[in-house]
Parts: structure tokens; sequence; C-alpha cells
């Protein structure tokens, strides 16, 4: 009698267990988001993936962020060894993403397309650089189609913004403003796709000219180039006057794909998951460490929420040029807003201030708005933030920083290849820099160190040639081919009127 009870019972809870664990296969819980500065939607409790995505910005001018993270264990973690970069980045964004917004089959197509545009089978190849494998470990980031890893980010947000713009049936045109790189991975990452139409400008002869040609080769007629006659500032000016004219917003509906939307952020948390299962051993406790070419603070943010996750991550390097706001804050608790930005030989790196650095100082905060909003209210009125004491230690607990000059960037790049047969562009050669001058410093552990590579050499010859004198390696075939193609854009006066009344022709074909 009693064995039958407790028979019976066991089936009672395996049945139970069995059900929660198809409640737990059927609808695992994804973070929901708010914006560093409290805005948590009309009902305030916070934003799906979708209107996240689609939002961009937050309401209130903060950055939305999400509600947790979900946690990857170790036993997780083990299982992805193996796996290619595509099936990691659908257990990585399945995390995030509801199926009732991109069912499973969706998500495995949206990952497929968007990293079928890279040249490289790996997409983020790992390549232990010198004869014998001694120079530093470099993550690759530049084999998608621009040869830059924003690539890597906006190959997905296209996919995405075309899934969910015919989900809706409407139609958005996506208005942005670049100095280079961000313009033309926008425009390959959105090129052909149904229901977007893409108006970027740029400051006419101010961009490099390969960064203008590979924009104004692209044939795809959602594609508008627009180089107004003025600088970057004046062509940032038009579009931040665009966003703000309610009614203009509203009848063309516009969206934006810069560097704090939260998809973007999502689609480079992948890569630190990939590196960590290409360099540790399976098995060993070994923890990792990254060296990241840091402007607006996305790549190295992306570092941050993977430990967040439960990457065994030890260190993370802020590498800056000499637009070093972040170097200041992390070295000494300064961030002062520069009067201007120094043109360096890194130009994707020539930032004032970080756009994504917000939301690393509301974790430092331990996630209260209130006091966040307040500290930006501050910052946007003074252009100074300091941080001391226990504030700043924690930050300092997170990253470590170094700054290279130019003559910094440009010896590494000569002496990585002299040394390790290894072409590093300007960019790349900030992250080795860095981690190799922290070093002499004394100040890294002996975890396996990941420098990030964010741009081919093909892309900055000028500053290459100066280092090394003659390059004797292949220049891609893809870039050499764009300097005899057919350019398209359109030339106009740097005023906000010009490139409404444009936008409108445009979009009234
Ligand atoms: C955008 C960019 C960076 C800086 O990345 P952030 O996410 O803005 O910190 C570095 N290198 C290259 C080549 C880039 O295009």
């Amino acid at each position: 009698m009693s064995a039958r009870v407790s028979l019976i019972s066991l089936a009672a809870v395996t049945a139970a267990l069995g059900y929660l664990v198809y409640q737990k296969k059927k609808k695992p819980a994804v973070p929901v988001y708010t914006s560093t500065r409290g805005y948590a939607g009309k009902d305030g409790k916070g934003l799906d993936f979708e209107s996240t995505v689609l939002m961009g910005l937050g309401m209130d001018g903060g950055l939305m962020v999400p509600s947790f993270f979900p946690q990857v264990s170790a036993k997780t973690l083990e299982s992805w060894y193996g796996m290619d970069f595509q099936s990691i980045a659908f257990e990585v964004m399945s995390l995030y993403i509801p199926s009732d917004q991109v069912s499973a089959e969706e998500l495995r197509s949206i990952i497929s397309r968007s990293y079928g545009t890279f040249r490289h089978d790996d997409i983020t190849p790992i390549v232990k650089s010198g004869p014998e494998g001694t120079g530093p470990v470099i993550l690759e980031l530049f084999h998608g189609p621009t040869f830059a890893f924003k690539d890597v980010a906006l190959q997905f947000l296209g996919n995405l913004f075309e899934h969910f713009v015919s989900k809706e049936g409407e139609n958005i045109t996506i208005l942005g403003a670049t100095s280079g790189d961000t313009g033309s991975s926008a425009i390959y990452g959105l090129r052909g796709k149904k229901g977007v139409e893409v108006f970027i400008l740029f400051p006419e002869g101010r961009v490099s000219p390969i960064q203008e040609r590979q924009m104004t080769t692209v044939p795809d007629e959602n594609i508008h180039c627009i180089a107004v006659e003025g600088t970057f500032d004046d062509a940032q000016a038009i579009v931040k006057a665009c966003f703000n004219d309610e009614k203009f917003r509203h009848q063309v509906q516009l969206g934006a794909v810069n560097s704090i939307n939260w998809a973007r952020i999502l689609a480079q948390i992948v890569y630190y998951f990939y590196s960590y299962i290409r360099v540790v051993p399976k098995g060993s406790d070994k923890k990792i460490s990254f060296s990241v070419p840091t402007g607006n603070f996305g790549d190295i943010l992306a570092g941050y929420y993977a430990k967040r996750m439960g990457l065994p991550t030890d260190q993370l390097i802020v590498a800056t040029n000499e637009n070093d706001i972040l170097h200041r804050f992390f070295s000494k608790g300064e961030y002062f807003r520069a009067p201007k930005v120094t043109e360096t030989v890194s130009p994707s790196m020539d930032i004032c201030i970080s756009s994504n650095f917000e939301r690393f100082l509301y974790h430092m905060c331990d996630e209260d708005a209130t006091v966040l909003a307040a500290l930006m209210k501050d910052f946007e009125s003074t252009g100074k933030l300091s941080a001391s004491g226990e504030y700043l230690k924690k930050c300092q607990n997170e990253m470590l920083s170094a700054r290279l000059s130019k003559q910094e960037i440009l010896g590494t790049i000569k002496d990585n290849y002299a040394k390790h047969h290894y072409l590093l562009d300007p960019h790349s050669a900030i992250g080795v820099g860095a981690a190799e001058k922290l070093r002499q410093e004394g100040k890294l552990t002996s975890s396996a160190m990941v420098c990030l590579a964010c741009a081919h050499w093909g892309k900055f010859t000028d500053a290459v040639s100066e280092a090394v004198g003659s390059i004797r390696n292949q220049f891609p075939d893809e870039l050499e081919r764009l300097k005899s193609m057919k350019t398209r854009k359109q030339v106009m006066p740097a005023t906000v009127d010009s490139v409404k009344q444009y936008l409108l022709a445009k979009l009234s074909r």
C-alpha cells in the first residue's frame, strides 16, 4: 500500500516537474526595457524588445537597458563548444528576443542571412598572430561587406528592421549623418530592404575617398546619399532638427540606426562568447580578457554585458586615441567634454563624448534611474562630470584604460608587422598597443587576452603606409573594384529645408 502511494506520488512529482520544464520551454522569461533615466512605457511596466529596437533612444533622452541579464551557466557555456558563430548568435539572442515577436525559425533565418554576407566562414575569426602564434591574439571583426566591425551589428539590425516593418505592414525612413564608417555599414545593412528608405548625410569633400565610394556605389533604389556643403557637425545638426520636428518625424516615420540602438549592442555580445569558446579550452577554469578600441563605448559595453551574463571575464580594457575622455574618466575620474574633436589616424574613434557611456554609468549607480538622471542633467548643463571615492573605484574595478598617441599607434603597426607579420589598421592597433602598454606597466593579469580588430588595413592605407613603408600584403579586390564603379549622390546646401524637401520628394515617388 505504502509502496503504491509513493509510486503514485513519484509519478505526480514527475508530471509536475515535466509540466514545469514544459512551461519553461514554452515561455522563457526575456527582459523588458526601461530608459536609464526612468521612462518605462505608458503603463510603467517597461517596453518589449520590438518597441525598444524601433524606438532607439528612450522618450526621455535616456538609453534603453534590459530589466535583467539572462544568465549563461558554466554548463550551458560548455554545451556551446563546437558550435559555429551563427548557432552561438542564436543561443545568445534567444535569451533576449521573445518568440512571439521573432519566432525561432525567423531568428535563425535572420542570423543566417545577416552573416551570409561575410567573407570568412568563421564570421569573426580568432587569429593567433606571429610565426609561432606568439603575437597578440586577434579577434577579426572586419570580414563583413564594408570591412569594418559595425557590419556585425548592422547586417543583423537591417534584417530585424525589415522583419518588424513587414510584420506591422508599415514603412520606415532611416535618416542618419556620418563622418565615415557608420554610414556605409548602415547602407550595406539596409540596402534593398522592403519598406525601408535610407537617407545618409555626409559632409561633401570631407570623408575619405574610399568611405565615400563605399556609400555612393550602392545601386539599390532605397538608398539615398546626400552630400551637404558643410561640416559633419552641420550634417548632424540637420538630422537632429528633422528628428525634433514632431510633425515631420511622424509624416515620414523617421527612425535611426545609431550606436545606441539596443539590437546593435545585442549583436555585439555574441562575439565575446564566441571568443571565449575559441580561446579557452573546454573544461578549463581560465578567464578571458579583452582589449577594445573604443569611441562611442558600444563595443566594450557589449563585453561588459557578456560578463554580466556570466561569461568568465577578467579584464576589460578601454583603448582610446587622443580623443581620450574615457581614459581621463577611468584614470582620474574626470569626464569633461573637450571643446572639439581632435582629428587622428583612427577617425572612427574621433568623438567628444561617448554616446553609450550613460548605460555604464547607470549600472555603476546600482541601476538607480533617479540618481543617473540627475547626474546626466548636470553633465548636459555643465559639460562636466566628476567621479570619486567608492563610485570611481567601482568603475575602475570593471575596466582599465589606456590612451595611444599617433606615434604610439604607428609604432604598434610597425612592430607587429615586423615581428608578427600581421598588418593592423590604426583602430585595431590601439587595442593591441593598449594591452601592450598595460602589460609593461605590470597591470595585466595572466588571463587569456584577446584584442579586437575593428577595421581592415585596406581602408586606411595612408596611415598604414606611413607606419610600415611599403605594404607587401594583397590589397582586397572588393575595395579595388570600388575605384571603377559608378557613383550616385545628391549634393545640396547644408540647410534643414533642402534636406526635408528632398526626402519628401523621394518618398512621394
Ligand atoms: C565605430 C568604430 C570603433 C569604435 O567603436 P565604439 O562602439 O563606438 O566604441 C572603433 N573602430 C572602428 C573601425 C569603428 O568603426
